[in-house]
């Protein structure tokens, strides 16, 4: 929760375990507690009337109300709220009853310690929203709504529609690392999500977030299954993720929660079943310790356990950029495609990762002026355009865009609404919704990040008559390239990065045209007949194989 304003309130009728709570959470290092106080219940729930909080510290005895009745009359009124019991050690049964009956966790007041507080507080919030989420995630169902559209119009037999609609294999793990404190052990949830396996291996990233979730991860195993589908790759979708935010770790804490995350999931991932790479929070470094740590188990190197590796060990030229690359050979078509001339176009990009950075590189190379750029710290925007060279320079020395000189600062929203002719959000989800679709000002919006729009948000934009080239197809550069390192791997063959870009290139235009194809033929947005493309391939091929038994 890196960041994060947390607002809490505080019911305790013992002002000097009050205060001293209070103060013990001012020094937190993250996330920022904001705290109100309150010493009988009454007074405690007329404060939660007032929106906004999302955790409760609670004393279970109060001037006005005792034992379990305190959590409870809390709970019926406010079910979604994350709630800590305070207890003297003599309580200590009625506060595991709390937890019995809902609350998160329970704490001993006589043994509080600021970090051990804190870090207890966190891992309640963070385990109450995963809860919320783990199904019910906003991510999961736009994936099912976009999927059962698609369904609806290409009047998919229902047996297929449900058989789809959830993943075949979810595994949810916890697990202990170590920081390189070593006085701290942290306990951390992780997921491996196979949607699909009717198609061969499944194949799919691993994303490091602390924002991860059941919901999450599974929309974008979800999304893997339609975008190898829609390629023609033989692999059904996956996906992994570990809840926590990278950018706080060492580089040795990053490689010890990599390896014990890879033989948590050890038993489910394999060149022939399922084969991870990188995504979001995660890179080539991540993939050569999960390729190492499977290898150590099977006692023989494995290179075809992954793709994304470095290229000394058995990774592709050109992956790590093929995503980017990827996105820009299919804005060169879409601008052919409407008659726009790209060496006079100006593009924003949002996130500087792997993906934004190569599309800003290779959009640059294509005469386009890269006129706005944003990570999670900051935006930048210089109408007269952005060298993206000393931008990459930048974020070299400094790992951020914060503090970048060669244009202005702007946040995040404002960046997204900036008029350009190539918008490429390539980030993370949930970036164009019903709040600004309308001021949207683009002609091309391609796709780098999974899930940046949402369903609404789609039909404004096709009312504004833009060009989307949605996630399925705009990002698909990445698994693209990591099928050619399957394959150079299991064949023990390397090809040139100029045999790989010609491939890539390619597929992507092949799935292009037969997506604009059916867009026309059937009078369909491009989003919905790209995933039509790829259903229609799972369902011929789940008719093909049958059901067994
Ligand atoms: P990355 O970790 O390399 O980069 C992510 C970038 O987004 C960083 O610059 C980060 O600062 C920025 N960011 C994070 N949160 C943000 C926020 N709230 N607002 C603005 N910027 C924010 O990740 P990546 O691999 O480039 O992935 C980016 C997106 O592309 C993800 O949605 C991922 O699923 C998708 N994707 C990646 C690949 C791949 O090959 N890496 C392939 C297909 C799709």
């Amino acid at each position: 929760m890196p960041g994060t304003n947390l607002k809490t309130l505080l019911i305790e009728d013992n002002p000097l375990h009050s205060r001293l709570i209070q103060e013990l959470l001012a020094k937190s290092d993250g996330p920022e507690f904001e705290v109100d106080s309150a010493g009988t219940l009454a007074d405690g729930l007329n404060r939660l009337a007032a929106d906004g909080y999302e955790l409760l510290l609670l004393d279970l005895v109060l001037p006005d109300s005792e034992d379990l009745e305190t959590y409870l009359r809390v709970r019926a009124a406010y079910p979604d709220l994350t709630v800590v019991i305070l207890s003297g050690m003599e309580d200590i049964k009625l506060a595991a009853r709390a937890v019995e009956a809902g609350a998160q966790d329970y704490l001993v007041k006589s043994k509080l310690d600021g970090p051990l507080l804190v870090r207890s507080i966190r891992y309640a919030v963070e385990r109450s929203r995963a809860q919320h989420a783990e199904w019910e995630s906003p991510m999961f169902r736009l994936a099912q709504q976009q999927f059962l559209k698609a369904a609806h119009l290409m009047g998919l037999d229902d047996n297929i529609r449900q058989r789809l609609l959830f993943p075949q294999r979810t595994h949810v793990v916890t697990f202990p690392f170590r920081r390189d404190e070593h006085r701290y052990v942290e306990t951390v949830a992780g997921y491996r999500i196979q949607h699909l396996l009717t198609m061969g291996p499944t194949k799919g990233g691993v994303r490091y977030h602390h924002d991860v979730n059941l919901g999450e991860v599974t929309a974008l195993a979800m999304w893997m299954t339609w975008k190898c589908a829609l390629m023609d790759l033989p692999f059904g979708g996956a996906k992994g993720g570990v809840r926590i935010d990278p950018t706080v770790l060492s580089r040795s804490e990053l490689q010890r929660l990599t390896r014990r995350y890879t033989s948590e999931i050890i038993d489910v991932i394999g060149p022939q079943k399922d084969i991870p790479a990188p995504d979001m929070g995660t890179d080539e470094n991540v993939m050569a310790w999960m390729m190492d740590t499977y290898s150590h188990q099977m006692g023989h190197t494995v290179p075809a356990v992954v793709t994304g590796k470095p290229v000394v060990l058995g990774g592709s030229e050109g992956r790590r950029e093929a995503t980017g690359r990827g996105l820009v050979y299919l804005v060169e078509e879409a601008a052919r495609h409407i008659g726009m001339d790209l060496g006079r176009a100006t593009a924003v990009v949002q996130g500087f990762g792997n993906v934004g950075s190569s599309a800003a590189r290779f959009l640059e190379a294509c005469g386009v002026r890269v006129v706005g750029v944003s990570d999670v710290t900051t935006g930048i925007y210089n109408p007269d355009g952005l060298s993206v060279d000393s931008l990459l320079r930048h974020v070299d020395e400094n790992r951020v865009l914060e503090g970048y000189k060669g244009g202005d600062a702007v946040s995040n929203r404002e960046l997204l609404e900036i008029p350009c002719d190539v918008l490429v959000p390539a980030a993370i989800q949930n970036q164009i919704n019903a709040d600004n679709a309308e001021r949207i000002s683009c002609r091309i919006l391609a796709e780098g990040a999974n899930g940046p729009t949402t369903l609404e948000a789609d039909e404004i934009l096709q009312e504004k008559g833009v060009f989307v080239l949605p996630d399925v197809l705009g990002n698909a550069g990445g698994v693209t390239v990591s099928y050619f390192e399957w394959v150079q791997d299991t064949q023990n063959y390397m090809w040139t990065l100029e045999e790989i870009n010609d491939r890539l290139r390619q597929i992507l235009l092949n799935g292009f045209q037969r997506t604009i194809q059916r867009s026309e033929r059937d009078g369909l947005d491009i989003r919905t007949a790209a995933l039509i493309e790829g259903i229609h391939r799972v369902t011929q091929a789940k008719l093909m194989r049958g059901l067994f038994p």
